[in-house]
């Protein structure tokens, strides 16, 4: 009887793909072991097999497995239910998924990029069986040879393995593993000596695998750091909750203790035996906490991250395959793609985070919500933790889904920052304005600075300033591919587009009007560093934005500069407002709060209030209250009041009633569909077409088709449908009909050449 087996292959197309197994490898073949296989007239693909089976598939030649690359699954069956799961709910392929969950060193047909451990060459004995009277006479016969330089690297090698000894006591495992660098190095003996060694049977090379894997060290504290007394309660009652609920939010203040908290369950949970994943939102890199983490669990803990090589997370994949895999694994949104064999506890820090959401390309999946199913799958329990959540959690707890657990106070009482907002428009007026600050904040800033402290400003721009403008005739650099104007980099000299990379030098003149007086507009956080070097020129001034962030290091040194207090006022975008820990910072300053409210998005709100209450509790050291300046021109705006008051309560009441009002989540689902092409008669056609028959099936759920905010990308024209779903509506029944309509637009030849998918639940 032949086998057949369905691979997953890296291609956004159908599901899956059936090959006959060559009776060669047949019974060798599992779920979750790799294939490559032949796939269309000459490509070749490696796949996952995701079904052995013995069902010939009708009406197609089957063609055969080439070979098989694993002896052991590298995926689990309870992955692979994760990613069928990933691909129905997000209307996507497992093709997508199996390319976002695989490093791919794991995944790559290409030969040269495969993952390769890295290895050492070694030297050994050729005679596996060497006697002592053996080894004597190798060397009596290297003393006729009269070669000196050989005699010697002969000796230097068995003084250097210890095989005397280990020959004496019949133990090979005693002999030491001697690199054949080093051995060259001992006995200053060249290659060509070594070679004559080898050449005469005496000795001979290997390869040694060495690990990439930092061995982590011993844990130095050992013990935990006591909790508080609230800290304790939380404790318990999150311990508590998981009776009842599978899930929990821990809704604490800034500086509250909840990673200390999160330490405590951990030791809890490995202690049981189990396994944690600890999942982090991706803008921060993770140093910070790994280092906390490290100090107490030790190399129990294992990191993955998108900064790190590929070949690193090959070797946790491969770890936690293994006998011995981490108890604990710290990693951002693609770690829950790991294998994991004995979950305990899956804690979300920062549960709020849009970074959590893969945008672009699919799988466009939410990494919290993705976790949240992993745990279910897995029987483990969840905690969600936040200073301020997310509307959709908040509203689960509301509905009675999950456990609530709060942390109301900072460590040791310390006080929330006092937030003073100032009016940007009244000081413009009063003529108090130099550059993006207020005098308030200047004053502030001075102040903190001759006391030794430090500041943080958060501008969420980056580049010098957002546009550049003509003075006399109004002209503004545009991105050729893009629906955007050029940002302007001055440090760099170019004028640079943020949705293509697209580039081109900061012009002398106006091209219009050949006007020799271009402004910049606005601030970027470039802008900002000048503006600060110029008023406080005595000030180390450090910028962290996604420019000054491209590799782990420099990522790291700005923190670890910061932290050491070589710099005293650190700038920055959004990343600034990030989950990081620092004593000495006393005042925080958000230098224009109204480009985030201004976000033509119905979350703008939400995403403000999140922002710079995170960006607030950076404020406060042990024995003074922060103090925050929050500049405006929009003071009266609800949403600053609840900043101030850090009166989540009211924000999310107001938020729920008007969303509520108009039908938006956590509310509803959403799905948008979004349409691209290059000719936009063509996208546009498409998608009237689209709609129309949407609104057939799912009536006035169907919005649009509009133009987004930026309505053409890299030279791709877009157009966008949202549909809203109730949530009580069958949701496999509504994506099948998405998938029927998508197939029948992308069979049509006029269409062909449009790209179209769906984003579930967008942020
Ligand atoms: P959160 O995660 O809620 O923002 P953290 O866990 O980072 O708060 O705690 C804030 C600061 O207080 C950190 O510097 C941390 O080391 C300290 N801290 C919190 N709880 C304790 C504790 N129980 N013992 C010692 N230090 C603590
Ligand atoms: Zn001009
Ligand atoms: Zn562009």
């Amino acid at each position: 009887m032949s086998l057949f087996a369905d691979v997953i292959l890296p291609i956004p197309l159908g599901t899956t793909f059936t090959y006959s197994l060559p009776q060669s490898f047949d019974n060798l073949v599992r779920v979750g072991c790799r294939l490559t296989v032949p796939f269309g007239k000459s490509k070749k693909y490696s796949g996952i097999v995701s079904r052995i089976h013995q069902e010939k598939p009708e009406g197609c030649v089957v063609k055969d497995a080439l070979e098989l690359l694993d002896a052991e699954p590298i995926v689990l069956p309870q992955q692979l239910k994760l990613w069928q799961w990933i691909a129905d709910y997000y209307l996507c392929t497992m093709g997508e998924v199996y390319k976002a969950a695989l490093p791919s060193g794991l995944k790559e047909e290409d030969e040269k990029k495969t993952y390769k451990p890295r290895t050492t060459t070694c030297v050994r004995l050729k005679d596996r069986d060497c006697t002592l009277e053996r080894l004597e006479e190798i060397r009596m016969q290297l003393q006729r040879g009269r070669s000196a330089k050989q005699l010697q690297l002969w000796d230097v090698y068995v003084t250097m393995s210890g095989v005397k000894a280990a020959i004496r006591l019949s133990n090979p495992q005693l002999i030491v593993e001697v690199g054949k660098a080093d051995l060259l190095d001992e006995s200053s003996a060249n290659a060509t000596v070594f070679s004559a060694l080898v050449e005469k049977g005496f000795l001979e090379t290997y390869e040694h695998q060495v690990g990439r894997l930092p061995q982590g060290g011993i844990p130095t504290e050992m013990v935990l750091r006591p909790l508080s007394e609230h800290q304790q309660q939380a404790f318990v009652q999150i311990q508590q909750s998981w009776l009842k609920y599978d899930v929990c939010l821990l809704h604490g203040v800034t500086s509250s203790g909840k990673t200390e908290v999160y330490i405590h369950l951990i030791n809890e949970v490995i202690k049981s035996g189990k396994q944690v994943l600890y999942l982090l939102p991706e803008i921060v890199l993770t140093t910070q906490l790994v280092d906390r983490l490290k100090r107490v669990f030790g190399n129990r803990l294992g990191v993955y991250h998108s900064k790190y090589s590929d070949a690193e997370r090959v070797e946790v994949w491969q770890k936690q395959l293994s006998d011995e895999p981490y108890d604990i694994i710290v990693g951002v949104r693609s770690s829950v793609f790991l294998p994991y064999k004995n979950l305990g506890l899956v804690i979300v820090d920062e549960e709020h985070e849009n970074s959590f959401k893969q945008q672009d390309p699919a799988p466009r999946y939410h990494a919290r919500n993705a976790a949240l199913v992993l745990a279910r799958m897995m029987n483990a329990k969840t905690l969600l933790g936040t200073a301020t959540p997310s509307m959709d959690t908040y509203y689960n707890y509301k509905m009675g889904k999950y456990a609530l657990v709060q942390l109301t106070e900072r460590y040791q009482q310390v006080l929330l920052p006092d937030i003073e907002v100032v009016n940007i428009a009244e000081e413009r007026r009063k003529k108090m304005i130099n550059g993006p600050f207020t005098s308030v904040l200047l004053r502030k800033m001075q102040e903190a600075l001759q006391q030794g402290e430090q500041v943080i400003l958060f501008q969420n721009r980056r580049g010098y300033a957002p546009t550049v403008e003509c003075h006399d005739c109004g002209w503004v650099p545009r991105c050729p591919n893009c629906d955007v104007s050029l940002t302007n980099h001055r440090g760099q000299g170019l004028m640079t587009c943020h949705y293509c990379g697209y580039h081109s030098p900061i012009p002398q003149q106006c091209p219009a009007c050949n006007g020799r007086d271009l402004l910049s507009q606005g601030y970027g956080t470039e802008r900002v560093e000048d503006y600060i070097q110029a008023i406080f020129p005595e000030a180390k001034v450090a910028r962290m934005d996604l420019d000054t962030t491209r590799s782990r290091t420099a990522y790291e040194k700005i923190i670890s500069d910061f932290q050491k207090g070589s710099t005293q006022i650190l700038v920055g975008t959004q990343m600034v407002t990030k989950g990081l820990d620092f004593g000495n910072v006393s005042v925080v300053g958000i230098l224009d709060a109204d480009t985030m409210l201004n976000q033509p998005d119905f979350r703008s709100y939400e995403h403000a209030f999140q922002m710079m209450s995170q960006v607030a509790g950076r404020a406060g050291r042990r024995n003074k209250q922060g103090a925050v300046v929050l500049q405006t021109k929009v003071p009266d705006l609800p949403v600053i009041g609840q900043v101030v008051r850090n009166d989540y309560a009211s924000l999310y009441q107001e938020t729920i009633e008007e969303r509520t009002a108009f039908h938006y989540p956590p509310i509803c689902r959403l799905i948008y569909v979004y349409m691209k092409h290059r000719h936009e008669d063509v996208v546009h056609r498409l998608s009237v077409d689209y709609a129309t028959l949407m609104r057939k099936i799912f009536g006035d759920r169907v919005l649009g088709p509009e133009t987004p905010p930026v309505g053409r990308v890299q030279l791709l024209y877009i157009r966008k449908i949202v549909l809203k779903v109730e949530l009580n509506a069958s949701l496999p029944e509504v994506r099948s009909r998405l998938r029927q309509i998508s197939d029948y637009f992308q069979s049509l030849g006029d269409y062909k050449s449009a790209t179209i998918y769906y984003d579930v639940d967008p942020l």
